[in-house]
C-alpha cells in the first residue's frame, strides 16, 4: 500500500469517526443519557422532561449515593448491618428497610423491605469488615422482627421465607411482629405452596413436615414502658409500643447486645411518642426514619396544600422537630437514619437535605445511611 492510500483512508476514518461521535448533550437530547452513564458508570443525572408513571418529576431523586462505609465501633464485635435503608420510592440505589444485628456471627434481622434477598447478597459484596457469608449461612436465616405490616416493611418476606429454600435446608423461621403477622405469614405459605411442593418432590434438600415459616405475634402490647418477648445467648430484645398513622399496632424493638453490651433501638416508622423514646433510651445508636418539613410542600401524598401535607404526614412521620424531642427524651447517643423522605426540590436536590434539616433544628450527632453501611 502507498502512503497516499494509506492517507485516504485514515482520513476516510477520522471523518466517519468524526461524523458518528456525540457530545454528551447531543447523546441527552436523544434520551441516551442512561446508556452513556452505563457505560462512565457516572452518578445518575435526570435527563430533562424525565417522568415516571408512579412518583412524578417534582419529587424523584437524583440518585447520587456514596459507597458504603464500616462506621461501627471497632472495639465492638457486635454490628448492625444496613441492607436496606430505602423508602417506598423505586430508588434503585437503596432496597427496602431491612438491618440486621449480628452478635457471635449470628443475624437477627428488622424488617423485611423490597429486595430482602439481593439487598442480603449485595451486602456480602460490600463489606470486609464482618464474613458476613458465613453470618448468612442459610441455617442462619431464622430470627426476623417486624416494626409493623406496612407493605413497603414486609413485602420482601415471600424471598426471606421461600429464596434460601432453593438452596439447601435452612432453619424454620420466626417472624415477629404485631398482630396479624401470624395470618399474614399462613398466607404466605399457603400462596407459594405450589412452588414447595414440587420442590419437596423435585429437590433432595426438601422435607415435607412443617411450616417453612412461622408468625409470631407479639401482642397485645401497649405499655409504653415495653416488654422483653425474645432472648437467647446473644440477645435479649424489647418491644415498645409507637405511633404510625392509624395502625393499631407499631413496634419499636430495643436490642440489647450480650458479649458486649451494646443498646441498639430501631424505631421502625412513626412520629414521636413515649415508647419510642423508651426503646430509644440511652441507646448506643437509633436506627430510624425521617422526613423533611422544609420540602414537605413536594410530597405526592397526605394532601393538597402544604398545611395539610403537616397534619396528615405528620401523624405518620418524623419531622425535625419530633426528633430533636425524640433525642432530648431519650438520650440516645447516635442516631442513624434510614427510610428518608427526601421530597427535595427538583432543580436543587440535596442527597444530605434531610440530614442537614435534622441538624439545623439541634438534632446531634444524626448520620444518613446508605446500604451495606456497618454501625
Ligand atoms: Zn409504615
Ligand atoms: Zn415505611
Amino acid at each position: 500500500m502507498t502512503s497516499k492510500a494509506l492517507l485516504t483512508i485514515t482520513l476516510i476514518i477520522i471523518l466517519t469517526t468524526a461524523a458518528t461521535a456525540q457530545t454528551y448533550e447531543e447523546n441527552l437530547a436523544k434520551g441516551a443519557a442512561t446508556t452513556e452513564q452505563n457505560f462512565l458508570n457516572a452518578p445518575f443525572v435526570k435527563p430533562k422532561n424525565w417522568k415516571t408513571p408512579y412518583t412524578g418529576p417534582t419529587y424523584w431523586p437524583i440518585f447520587e449515593n456514596r459507597g458504603p462505609i464500616d462506621r461501627s465501633p471497632a472495639d465492638k464485635p457486635s454490628k448492625v448491618l444496613v441492607m436496606g435503608s430505602g423508602d417506598p420510592t423505586p430508588n434503585p440505589y437503596r432496597y427496602g428497610p431491612a438491618l440486621a444485628v449480628i452478635v457471635n456471627g449470628y443475624p437477627y434481622f428488622i424488617d423485611c423491605g423490597e429486595g430482602w434477598w439481593r439487598a442480603m447478597g449485595k451486602s456480602v459484596q460490600s463489606q470486609g469488615a464482618v464474613d458476613l457469608a458465613s453470618v448468612f449461612a442459610l441455617q442462619n436465616l431464622k430470627y426476623m422482627f417486624l416494626t409493623h405490616l406496612h407493605e413497603d416493611h414486609t413485602v420482601g418476606l415471600p424471598s426471606f421465607i421461600s429464596s434460601p429454600y432453593k438452596f439447601g435446608p435452612g432453619a424454620e423461621k420466626k417472624i415477629y411482629g404485631p398482630a396479624g403477622v401470624d395470618v399474614m405469614i399462613a398466607n404466605l405459605n399457603a400462596a407459594w405452596r405450589i412452588d414447595r411442593n414440587e420442590m419437596m418432590q423435585g429437590s433432595t434438600m426438601q422435607k415435607a413436615d412443617g411450616a417453612t415459616a412461622i408468625g409470631v405475634p407479639v401482642w397485645p402490647l401497649t405499655d409504653p414502658k415495653g416488654r422483653k418477648i425474645f432472648e437467647d445467648d446473644n440477645v435479649s430484645v424489647e418491644a415498645f409500643p409507637t405511633e404510625h398513622g392509624f395502625l393499631q399496632h407499631t413496634y419499636a424493638y430495643r436490642f440489647t447486645t450480650k458479649p458486649d453490651g451494646r443498646i441498639l433501638a430501631f424505631g421502625g416508622d412513626g412520629h414521636y411518642s413515649e415508647g419510642l423514646a423508651n426503646a430509644a433510651r440511652n441507646a448506643d445508636v437509633l436506627f430510624i426514619e425521617s422526613i423533611t418539613r422544609k420540602n414537605i410542600k413536594f410530597a405526592p401524598w397526605g394532601g393538597d396544600t402544604e398545611e395539610e401535607k403537616v397534619k396528615i404526614i405528620g401523624a405518620y412521620h418524623m419531622f425535625p422537630k419530633d426528633m430533636r424531642k425524640l433525642q432530648k427524651n431519650s438520650g440516645v447517643k447516635q442516631i442513624v437514619m434510614i427510610h428518608v423522605q427526601n421530597y427535595n426540590d427538583p432543580e436543587h436536590f440535596d442527597r444530605l437535605g434531610v440530614r442537614d434539616e435534622m441538624r439545623a433544628e439541634g438534632v446531634e450527632n444524626i448520620l444518613l445511611a446508605e446500604d451495606g453501611d456497618l454501625y
